[in-house]
């Protein structure tokens, strides 16, 4: 008899396995999904070249075709931000 009981309790908290795993994904993907955050204005980003027509192209933290490493989000390979540093 007592074997049956935790045997049924055993079951009961396999059962609830599925939905815990589901809730920490939910909870993943709401995270993932916020993340990055936008840093543009913090680096003053902006979609045109910079002081003396240097661009995003030619900075080391240029990642092809439209990423970076630092300034999060799509850029543009003709931006620049405040950041930017000669390969
Ligand atoms: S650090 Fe700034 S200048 Fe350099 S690639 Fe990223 S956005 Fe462009």
């Amino acid at each position: 008899m007592k074997s049956s009981v935790s045997r049924g309790l055993a079951l009961k908290r396999l059962a609830g396995l599925p939905f815990a795993a589901l809730a920490v994904g939910a909870t993943l993907s709401a995270v993932q999904a916020a993340a990055p955050p936008d840093n543009k204005k913090q680096f003053k980003y902006q979609d045109k070249p910079g002081p003396k027509g240097v661009k995003c192209v030619g900075c080391r933290f240029f990642v092809k075709p439209n990423g970076c490493t630092i300034v999060h989000g799509k850029i543009s390979p003709n931006g620049w931000c405040i950041a930017y540093a000669p390969k």
